[in-house]
């Protein structure tokens, strides 16, 4: 958790005199940014490589089903246009491949609310790879992806081959690579140990990334329909606990809320407001940062509203804090609370 100095202005500061110095004086709220969206302890990201159909066709609904989304790494030279394109390109040449997801169900997927990310042009390891190399097939890669889905925030190194200068190069055009990842699948899994992963990142307060290859399908690393079931099944029992999202969804937030600055404006008994800002790209950056409100005395209620035009943010109540979801930019934010036992120590008419 991040604790921000009390930033009062100049201006603001000199307006309080007059009841500041009295003994019953108001406190200024603490307010910080929670380590994780919803105030949650971890986070955790499923990630599946290479593209393959059961990606498609089991592994996203099944992490629909319990209100979560994945990561999924395209190669961009195995992907065609639409179904019959992508059959025909995985049997060119006498091959006999199976097909791989086509960019037209790709864009199905980004629609829902997973994320593609770009997994290479042709599934090379970088670290063998010259700068004109590098720039084939990261940088070209990711202009196909933005140009068939949409903008490529992430990076899967293929074959995880990594090592600073690729991460260096990488890092050029996406905000995050997967840099370390938790197997799910292969020799010596079990849902039981996959469990165990996630109970650690919860104690340990991390985030963590998962990755998969085959998906209810013939391939590397496969795991079953029903594992995969079953172990989302048992996250979804942690929710308050796990934040579940995509690789670039859990970067965004870091990112954000490791940059982001809290300026309280004006407070009183039962309110406060302040300004979130941040330097990063508003663009990209545009997902909420959960802003935790100290407001003294357990709390009955809350609301929060931004700007002139007073637009209401989701804003809970936990003991006696107010949790308030913010995307950093400008307009200030107004935060309103009831306590149980009233606005006891205004001193204010
Ligand atoms: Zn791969």
């Amino acid at each position: 958790m991040k604790t921000f100095p009390f930033a009062l202005p100049l201006s603001i500061a000199l307006a309080l005199p007059t009841w500041a110095a009295d003994t019953t004086a108001i406190p200024v709220p603490r307010i910080e940014i929670a380590r994780f969206a919803g105030n949650r302890v971890a986070a955790v990201s499923y990630t599946f490589d290479d593209g393959t159909m059961g990606h498609y066709t089991v592994a996203a609904p099944t992490l629909e089903r319990y209100g979560f989304r994945g990561t999924f790494g395209v190669i961009v030279r195995k992907t065609a246009d639409d179904p019959d394109a992508a059959a025909k390109l995985a049997t060119a040449g006498g091959k006999n491949d199976a097909r791989r997801i086509s960019w037209q169900e790709w864009r199905e997927l980004a629609a829902r609310g997973h994320e593609v990310a770009n997994h290479g042009l042709d599934h090379r390891g970088l670290p063998a790879l010259t700068e004109p190399e590098l720039e084939r097939e990261v940088e070209d890669a990711r202009r196909i992806v933005t140009e068939k889905v949409g903008r490529p925030l992430t990076f899967i190194y293929p074959g995880n081959g990594r090592n600073p200068r690729v991460r260096d190069f990488v890092l050029r055009n996406h905000i995050a690579a997967r840099d370390r990842e938790e197997r799910f699948g292969g020799p010596g899994f079990s849902v039981e140990k996959a469990n165990g992963i996630v109970d650690k990142a919860i104690k340990a307060g991390q985030s963590i990334v998962i990755m998969s290859h085959a998906v209810a399908e013939v391939g590397y690393q496969p795991v079953s329909r029903e594992e995969l079931d079953g172990h989302l099944q048992y996250v979804s029992t942690l929710k308050d606990r796990i934040w579940v999202d995509t690789l670039a969804n859990v970067a965004r937030y870091v990112r954000a809320r490791d940059s982001a600055t809290v300026q309280i404006q004006r407070s009183e008994s039962e309110s406060v407001t302040y300004a979130l800002a941040s330097p990063l790209d508003p663009v990209v950056f545009n997902a909420p940062l959960t802003c935790l409100i100290q407001a003294g005395g357990p709390l009955i209620s809350a609301s929060a509203r931004r700007g002139p035009g007073g637009v209401a943010l989701p804003a809970t109540v936990s003991g006696n804090q107010v949790l308030v979801d913010v995307v950093p930019g400008p307009g200030s934010v107004t935060v309103r609370w009831t306590r149980m036992s009233g606005p006891a120590r205004s001193t204010r008419p």
